[in-house]
């Protein structure tokens, strides 16, 4: 017992020795499996306890235990002497300069010309004193279409056909057809005039709309940006004057406008915008040639307004007979496309980075 007792003291001598000296990590490691590895040294005098007497197996089985317990112990304390060491190492050196460049730069992202053109729109009429709204993509029928003076039965309904919620997937009391994805950013006007409750309202509402069609010039899921102003006294004058000062600011100061007279459910009397051609400067002919972009007119039809219908006010628990209001709609794709000179809707949408890194 003498001889194994012994011998697991020297071990221990040995194991604070080298402990004391690793000159790093890998050094420790290495004294790990020196020391208590499964073919180590503590495991090989353990061996011998097999040829001790059991009454004294207790004793040498406390002493290696005590053993193996400082030993690991001091494993973690060098561990960490040496974190600290290279610590210190790093601190004392030459400190890093972050104002260097890298050595090789991450190529930068850029935004979709679609959030451009969203966050440029937003911020002109942020400037008018208009707040952002948003609403559900996923709306009831109620806010898309009857609300807007669309009753089920109504024509301009066959022109903003979308997807509708399927029958199984719809909570118990909901009614089949009831559910659909927005055809138009339209329904957040009655959802704001219901959320403020009272006049005045002023709010833009950016953001997806759905329709079942697909080609050159059509997308299932596209954006708009809708606009909604009521208080006491607005009249049509005030529709122009805010539309004009949007075109401008957004398309460049000599832009000018035109009112059409048009037909929405949702607005009486209602107007369809131009503004001057960007490209051609409203003249038609450009570098002596047809200007394609607006077909030789000089005028580029940019959005949808009017005055809101006094029955979409009351819908929205606004008194009709002292408020007045204007609505207008924007489709953001083409006002992207006017700005940048996009010629193709799809281009939008297939991420192609020669398109998209050009923004
Ligand atoms: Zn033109």
């Amino acid at each position: 017992m003498a001889d194994l007792l012994s011998q697991l003291e020297a071990l221990a001598t040995g194991a604070r020795a080298a402990i004391a000296a690793a000159p790093d990590e890998k050094g420790l490691e290495e004294l790990r499996v020196r020391f208590l590895g499964k073919k180590g040294e503590l495991s090989q005098v353990l061996r011998g306890m097999g040829q001790l007497p059991a009454g004294e197996r207790p004793r040498v089985g406390e002493v290696a235990n005590r053993v193996r317990d400082e030993v690991e112990g001091l494993l973690a304390d060098g561990k960490r002497r040496l974190e600290t060491k290279a610590l210190e190492a790093e601190l004392a050196g030459a400190p890093i300069d972050v104002t260097l460049a890298g050595r090789r730069l991450l190529p930068r992202g850029h935004r979709h010309p679609i959030t451009r053109a969203t966050e440029d729109i937003s911020a002109i009429f942020a400037r008018l004193g208009y707040e952002v709204a948003s609403g559900p993509e996923i709306e009831l029928d109620w806010f898309n279409f009857e609300a807007l003076n669309l009753p089920p039965d109504h024509p301009a309904r066959d022109m903003q056909d979308t997807f509708y919620v399927e029958e199984s997937t719809l909570r118990a009391g909901v009614k089949p057809g009831s559910v659909l994805l927005r055809t138009h950013t339209s329904p957040v006007q009655v959802r704001s005039m219901k959320r403020l409750g009272k006049a005045p309202v002023r709010i833009i509402c950016p953001g997806r709309v759905y329709r079942s069609d697909y080609d050159q010039t059509h997308s299932p899921m596209f954006h708009q940006v809708e606009g909604l102003c009521v208080d006491e006294g607005i009249t049509f004058a005030d529709l122009k004057g805010t539309l004009a000062a949007f075109a401008r600011a957004y398309f460049g100061p000599g832009t000018r406008t035109r009112f059409r007279p048009s037909y929405f459910p949702f607005t009486e009397p209602s107007a369809e915008v131009d503004v001057s051609c960007t490209i051609c400067g409203g003249t038609g002919r450009k570098d002596g040639k047809r200007c394609g972009t607006c077909k030789e007119t000089g005028w580029l039809e940019v959005l949808g307004a009017g005055m809101v219908h006094p029955r979409v006010l009351e819908n929205g628990g606004i008194d009709s007979k002292r408020h007045t209001g204007f609505a207008f709609g924007m489709g953001v794709e083409r006002m992207a496309m006017l700005r940048y000179g996009i010629d193709d809707l799809r281009l939008y949408f297939e991420n192609d980075l020669r398109f998209l890194s050009q923004f």
